[in-house]
């Protein structure tokens, strides 16, 4: 036969005071909030980028809700630069196409609407990524680290774009190595 667990003590308080309560189970577990939430998933993301000068994740959302995701790398099914090393111009690695490039594109393959979404992305855009993001109509764009373009900043405030950057204490705790 089962045996039941014994029932929790009743307080021994004799005068009819309520038992102590210990306070509300979120204390001892704060829970994440949303930017969190999604620029942590961004990181995540990031870890399967395939240049190692940087690895960047992006991660599309509306109304708490994933769109698409991206991170750099090749052109579809070509040599990753982690095999093949850089293709280096000016300094830059231009074999890869750019997290925030990708996510678009996964978007566009899968017939997703992205328009009014939030773009959650380790790495601010570049000024071509940032071009994309306006005119795919995306609202608001939350960076983790700030990376190289300032003209991001004159930009989005003259497309009314949101552009704010993330506390990254504890999104970062999952960073790409
Ligand atoms: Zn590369
Ligand atoms: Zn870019």
């Amino acid at each position: 036969m089962a045996s039941f667990p014994e029932k929790p003590e009743k307080s021994t308080a004799s005068d009819g005071a309520l038992p102590q309560q210990s306070g509300p189970v979120s204390k001892s577990r704060e829970r994440v909030g949303w930017d969190d939430y999604f620029m942590t998933i961004a990181f995540q993301v990031a870890t399967r980028s395939t240049c190692s000068r940087k690895h960047v994740g992006a991660v599309l959302v509306r109304d708490k809700m994933i769109l698409a995701t991206g991170y750099n790398g090749s052109l579809r099914g070509l040599d990753h630069c982690d095999d093949v090393g850089h293709l280096l111009e000016d300094g830059h690695c231009v074999r890869t196409v750019h997290a925030e490039a990708n996510a678009i594109v996964q978007a566009a393959r899968n017939g997703v609407r992205i328009e009014d979404a939030c773009i959650y992305v380790t790495a601010s855009p570049c000024f071509n990524c940032f071009k994309l993001i306006a005119n795919a109509g995306i609202t608001r764009i939350v960076y983790a680290e700030f990376y190289r373009d300032e003209r991001i900043f004159e930009f989005s405030q003259a497309m009314g774009i949101e552009l704010v950057q993330a506390n990254v204490q504890r999104a970062s705790v999952i960073e790409a190595p």
